[in-house]
């Protein structure tokens, strides 16, 4: 129970991710601490709900190894990552195939030189073999009306993955900001390449089915897809909090707190009257902020819808990241989940995890099977549906222009931090909260505490 008289340093309002990684930075560097949480337990939008041996995620995660956030936030060491088979499978026309599976050149130049290698080569992609790019495995002999077009595309896309991947950051942000889907085009990308591999694939990572998501935001995605591998954690979503809470002094998170207003000095909460601090760090969802905080923005929302079912005959497509490229049905992407992470399933069973982006039908499990049916190539009869999990405000949009450093300092002893600060995604929530945490301590005169070898990287 929280003590009416208890005093803090610093109060939280919010137990997610961004909030409970604030909470680390700070009582590591000697902050009292306490985080106030309305629900009854932390964790906010990455819970796990788990059934008959399962362990189903509410949100369609999809995290990138190479989020710096998860490298760099304090408690985070033990969290392991269960990664998806390289690149994304695509479907069209019946038929499924690779892609963005590229071998990673040492340099973009390497990977120019082999875009120029592929397109003066005899026709024959098998035997293409240059040094720093795909060989045979990862460049399929191309059929006409293949997702991905001929060889040389598929080169193409693999040298500008490439590009990507080591581009720096700033460079990428300095680009002319437009909607995703205009800029695609105005790029001078093949269309076959956008509609049939960077659309599902920007749609899955953005939750953004229609492409307006800021040009820069899409750039961002497709750097972190391209420089690291897909993944989820190990255990559910709800193990990356779990880390976090578990690695904090005993006490400092306090659920079933539901916090009605704030100050600079103060919180009020519906069941323990108010509490004094000296500063105060709102890490609630956008609506929330806007709530306590009148005169914060408040976003327009992605909704998602996450299906989970369960068979005991897994279809074949291993720990492969499935997509449609034809967009046949509500699926934005599925994966056979239990083969990418065994913890998520008992034995025998196989879990299949699929994500609808928009407001869905009314009957929406049953338009998610005949989809699932097509995409797979099996009966999807016999599957038993496990949980229908919709959020109607699942991921704060980023239209143009989004800024993707809002300020995390209002003012000295008032502070916000989430995903709505930075970008929709874990690594964006985490990246605000490393950001605001290092405005207290400095504000606080505790800033010498802040580990050093820690920077605070502009950071996607
Ligand atoms: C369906 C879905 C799919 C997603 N897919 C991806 C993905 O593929 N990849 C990715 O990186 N991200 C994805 N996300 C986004 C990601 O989950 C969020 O960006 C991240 O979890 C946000 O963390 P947060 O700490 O900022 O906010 P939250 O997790 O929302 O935490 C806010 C906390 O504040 C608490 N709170 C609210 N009001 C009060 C109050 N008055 N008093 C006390 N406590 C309060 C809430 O209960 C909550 O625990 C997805 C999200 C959803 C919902």
């Amino acid at each position: 129970m929280l003590e009416p008289a208890y005093q803090a340093d610093v109060v939280i309002v919010g137990a997610g991710v961004a909030g409970l990684s604030a909470a680390h930075r700070l009582t590591s560097a000697g902050v009292r601490t306490a985080v106030l949480e309305a629900a009854p337990c932390p964790g906010g939008r990455m819970s796990t709900e788990k059934v008959d041996g399962f362990r189903l995620d509410r949100i369609g995660q999809l995290l990138s190894t190479s989020y710096p956030e998860l490298r760099l936030t304090p408690g985070l060491d033990a969290l392991a990552l269960r990664t998806f088979a390289p690149g994304v499978l695509l479907h069209s026309d019946g038929r499924r195939q690779r892609a963005g599976a590229f071998a990673k050149p040492r340099s973009a130049r390497g990977a120019l030189h082999a875009v120029r290698a592929l397109a003066s080569a005899p026709r024959t992609p098998r035997t293409a073999s240059v040094r720093g790019m795909p060989g045979p495995a990862t460049l399929p002999r191309v059929r006409a009306g293949a997702p991905l077009g001929t060889a040389v595309d598929q080169a193409r896309l693999g040298a500008a993955l490439a590009r990507l991947a080591t581009a720096p950051v700033e460079r990428l942000l300095a680009r002319p900001e437009l909607p995703a889907a205009q800029a695609l085009a105005e790029r001078g990308v093949p269309t076959r390449t956008i509609d049939g591999f960077l659309r599902p694939l920007l749609a899955a990572l953005l939750c953004d089915p229609e492409l307006t998501t800021s040009s820069r935001c899409a750039d961002l995605a497709l750097r972190a897809f391209a420089s690291g591998r897909l993944c989820v954690p190990e255990g559910g979503a709800e193990a990356l909090p779990e880390l976090l809470a578990q690695a904090l002094p005993p006490g400092t998170v306090h659920t079933g707190v539901r916090v009605t207003s704030i100050a600079t000095t103060s919180v009020t909460t519906a069941e323990h009257g108010e509490l004094r601090c000296r500063a105060v760090l709102l890490a609630t969802d956008a609506r929330t902020a806007a709530e306590l905080l009148p005169g914060l923005r408040v976003p327009d929302f992605h909704p998602v819808t996450v299906v989970h079912h369960t068979t005991d005959e897994p279809p074949t497509t291993g720990a492969s990241l499935l997509l449609d490229a034809d967009r046949g049905g509500p699926v934005a992407h599925t994966a056979v989940i239990s083969q990418v992470d065994p913890t998520r399933a008992p034995a025998g069973r196989a879990l299949v995890s699929s994500t609808v982006l928009g407001t869905p039908s009314p009957d929406i499990d049953t338009a998610v099977r005949m989809h699932l049916s097509r995409l797979y190539g099996t009966s999807t009869t016999r599957w038993e549906t496990l949980a229908v999990h919709h959020t109607p405000e699942a991921v704060p949009a980023m239209r143009p222009p989004h800024d993707l450093r809002r300020p995390v300092r209002l003012l000295a002893g008032l502070y916000v931090c989430g995903d709505h600060r930075d970008t929709s995604t874990i690594q964006g929530a985490l990246h605000s909260a490393h950001r605001a945490a290092a405005a207290i301590l400095t504000d606080l005169g505790a800033a010498g505490s802040l580990n050093r070898a820690e920077p605070l990287k502009a950071a996607a």
